[in-house]
């Protein structure tokens, strides 16, 4: 009887391990998802411009070539114009002519990945995680190691610049 229940006891303690390095795993993403914003229509339309929220919102696009981070390559960091998480950094920015600003990565765990059938295309659409707010778009025909292209609107990011850099 001892040995079945010693037994039991090991065996709740190996699954329990299990778990919790599961959950680490997860963390990062859990921590995100944990702390998520959560606003109604009229919270967003307050604290948001009309094209903001058009964007952001209702998944709207800038017209290309108007957004004011497009051609910005200043050092610091781009946050979410919604919840103002910091979605990507200024190094992760490429020269692009495409018309929007474009990334070749994210900070990790900050995005969401979409598939979006609209406008009769597929593509994967990029929202932030915390907000669901609609950033833009990602491609494979990026021209760093990465392959990726991070097409995002200007209106959807709020850039901070580094004090440290220049
Ligand atoms: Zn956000």
């Amino acid at each position: 009887m001892m040995k079945k229940i010693t037994l039991f006891i090991l065996l709740c303690f190996t699954f329990s391990n299990v778990v919790i390095s599961q959950n680490k795993n997860h963390q990062n993403k859990y921590e995100m998802s944990k702390q998520k914003v959560n606003k109604t229509e009229k919270e967003w339309k307050d604290i948001l411009s009309d094209e903001e929220y058009r964007v952001l919102r209702q998944k709207g696009t800038e017209y290309p070539h108007t957004g004011k981070y497009n051609l910005h390559f200043e050092n610091g960091v781009y946050n979410c114009n919604g919840c103002k998480t910091s979605l990507f950094k200024s190094d992760q920015k490429f020269e692009t002519n495409c018309g929007w600003p474009s990334f070749d990565e994210a900070i990790e765990g900050t995005i969401k990945y979409v598939e979006d059938y609209s406008h009769n295309m597929i593509r994967t659409e990029i929202v932030c995680v915390k907000c669901d707010g609609h950033l833009g778009h990602v491609f494979n025909d990026g021209p760093t190691e990465t392959g990726l292209r991070y097409c995002v609107n200007s209106v959807s990011i709020d850039f901070k610049k580094d004090p440290n850099k220049k």
